[in-house]
């Protein structure tokens, strides 16, 4: 697909995506690994003050893709050309899928972004500099970023758990979504590549809110 045309599918899709949403579909977006870094861990990585790059925006306000790559390493092996999102956080965070704990030789938990407690860490190196993580790694769960005018519509609340079928041509049901609503969030899905890949995700598409009966 040319540039252009890519450009005008986009303008459709989210046009579409306006009124779909209201019936109770979600975009799903698939996270590759990536890290989140503090001040400190940038300091020590890339120098005193530095200040990371932005080179896109992401689809939740403020966050952002950086130029800046890492390399993770753990005991069994390493990981390449990592991705690092901005903005700066409170704690490091490091956002594998299962495989790549497997690769790492890390039993990296199934967690919520930003319960790093108790997590293992790992080797971190940039720059010709190394660092050594205490905790932070973890295999991020699956979740639906809300607006309030979204959750409103769709009598839901921050917590909730819901479940999204996926129609592929590997059709899945995730069960046991949290839902994370706020005035800061657009609408979207975030699964890692392993549950992308186990459902066929292909470019842009939409899942189907299920309400769980358990709210
Ligand atoms: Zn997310």
């Amino acid at each position: 697909m040319s540039d252009q045309l890519e450009k005008y599918v986009d303008i459709i899709f989210d046009k579409i995506y306006r009124k779909f949403k209201k019936l109770g579909y979600v975009e799903i977006e698939a996270s590759g690994r990536h890290v989140h870094l503090t001040r400190a861990v940038i300091d020590k990585l890339f120098g005193k003050d530095y200040k990371l790059t932005k080179i896109k925006a992401l689809s939740q306000p403020g966050q952002f893709v950086c130029k800046e790559r890492v390399t993770l390493k753990g005991p069994k092996g390493q990981l390449q050309n990592v991705v690092v999102l901005g903005p700066e956080r409170d704690k490091p965070q490091i956002e594998v899928s299962k495989t790549d704990a497997k690769i790492l030789g890390i039993n990296a938990p199934v967690k919520a972004s930003g319960k790093t407690q108790g997590t293992p860490g790992l080797e971190i190196s940039a720059n010709g500099k190394m660092l050594h993580l205490n905790e932070g790694v973890l295999v991020a769960e699956r979740h639906i970023h809300m607006s309030m005018e979204d959750a409103d519509n769709l009598f839901f609340k921050d917590g909730d758990r819901v479940d999204v079928e996926i129609f592929t041509d590997r059709p899945m049901m995730f069960k046991n979504v949290k839902l994370r609503v706020s005035e800061h969030f657009d609408t979207y899905m975030h699964i890692d590549y392993d549950e992308a890949n186990a459902c066929n995700l292909q470019g842009r598409m939409l899942g189907l809110i299920v309400k769980n009966p358990k709210n």
